[in-house]
């Protein structure tokens, strides 16, 4: 059986499992919740994210030293950066603008008449989101050991580029200090596929805990909202990343979707783009075919600042509370929806939950009252979920379109059926 059938099982039966726990109902004392869902498994899903997050700095320091130092002049490090960044920007910028068209065909704010009989019944604390100006200011690292320590992506991206780019230049003792570190990425790779493995227990665990406090009745509440969410990030990950590969790279994008199915069921699984790193890595190097230059510099760059499926929850998001509350939202105020959304995902970290955070910046940006994301709090579970997804298969979407412009995809891996297990890790 593959990978993803064994994770497909287990994610079925962990919702079922999940599922019937929940019609138990059983009191929270009670051995099978308090030994079982909110003991072992809690622990299990736990440690399975820890695990993944435990490879990311290691990993995103070890591949992009490698990558930058066999870039090594900076022409093609600039050029390379100005393309990833130009098509993250692109890409989201695109989303944030479907999610609103759509929306504004949907009306979602205008169909919740229950919802407000109700009131808002959640409540929300605005916390302070981080501003887009200390996000940018933030790539420089004033002691790489902290951010490495403190998971500063960004930070570490930006260290690793310049170690890189100096072994390139260093001479003899660059060229053996490289060695050692492509000798780190392979045992690097080698511990994910390790780690990899585990993965259908983990998806059981965290999908159990799903399936036990998904409630369906907030869902029906925002009903519209919830489908118009859906259909937009089903849209953009369907129709708009496979259009951008066709055209920009003539590549299929059947094959692109297949060969994502294992970072999508992580990310899916874990709400956590940043944990799905490893497995998106590994999928995009040695599935889609992307050289180590590319894809240790894209993927770990979008897996920090490109959030498509965020913006275009926070597109729809904005739109539902405008509507909600009676309030217009004009051409400019559309416009700076879009714009704001797109800085808000780069300030969005990779983790669960954060983009709900962010989107207070952009309500604030457009006038509206941010006490309305109570509305969509009780949803947006499932709805992180979804939008990991969208925002991982961006990421492997410019890494791969980047690639072939630059001349850096291996087009036979990219067709081929070799599972990655196959191939040298
Ligand atoms: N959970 C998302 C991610 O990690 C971020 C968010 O939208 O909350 O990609």
């Amino acid at each position: 059986m593959s990978l993803t059938q064994r994770i497909l099982i287990a994610m079925g039966l962990g919702i079922g499992l999940g599922a019937i726990l929940q019609w138990l109902a059983l009191p929270q004392d009670h051995i099978v919740m308090s030994g079982l869902l909110n003991g072992v498994i809690d622990g299990g899903g736990k440690i399975f994210v820890s695990l993944l997050k435990m490879l990311v700095v290691p990993l995103v320091f070890v591949s992009l030293v490698c990558g930058a130092a066999s870039l090594g002049d900076s022409g093609a490090v600039g050029r390379l950066g100005g393309k990833t960044i130009g098509l993250y920007l692109l890409t989201t910028g695109l989303a944030v603008s479907l999610a609103m068209l759509i929306a504004l065909t949907t009306d979602p704010g205008l169909s919740s008449a229950d919802l407000k009989e109700e009131g808002v019944t959640e409540s929300f604390q605005p916390k302070q989101a981080p501003s887009v100006k200390d996000t940018l200011l933030n790539i420089v690292p004033s002691n790489p050991i902290a951010a490495m320590a403190d998971g500063q992506m960004l930070q570490v991206i930006l260290f690793a580029l310049l170690l890189g780019l100096a072994l390139s230049k260093a001479g003899d003792s660059g060229t053996r200090l490289r060695s050692i570190f492509a000798d780190l990425n392979e045992v690097m790779m080698r511990l994910i596929t390790m780690i990899i493995a585990l993965t259908p227990v983990g998806v059981f665990c965290l999908m159990t805990q799903l399936g036990a406090t998904l409630g369906l009745a907030e869902i029906a509440k925002v009903g519209m909202y919830f489908v118009t969410l859906v259909f937009a990030l089903l849209i953009h990950g369907t129709v708009v990343y496979p259009t951008l590969l066709k055209s920009f790279a003539g590549l299929s994008p059947r094959v692109f979707l297949a060969k994502m199915r294992e970072p999508l069921l992580v990310a899916f699984s874990t709400s956590s783009s940043g944990a799905t790193l490893p497995v998106t890595l590994r999928t995009v190097e040695y599935k889609l075919g992307v050289s180590n230059n590319v894809a240790s510099f894209a993927v770990p760059l979008g897996a920090t600042i490109n959030m498509d499926g965020t913006a275009i929850m926070q597109g729809v998001a904005t739109v539902f509370i405008a509507q909600f509350y009676g309030i217009d939202l004009t051409v400019s105020a559309l416009l700076t929806v879009v714009l704001t959304a797109t800085l808000a995902s780069i300030g969005t970290a990779a983790v669960p939950g954060v983009g709900l955070i962010t989107l207070t910046l952009v309500l604030d940006q457009v006038g509206l009252p941010v006490e309305g994301i109570a509305l969509i709090i009780g949803v947006d579970r499932l709805l992180d979920m979804l939008r990991t997804a969208v925002n991982v298969t961006g990421d492997a979407a410019v890494a791969t379109i980047v690639a072939s412009s630059e001349g850096q995809l291996d087009r036979d891996v990219f067709v081929s059926e070799q599972s990655p297990s196959q191939q040298p890790a």
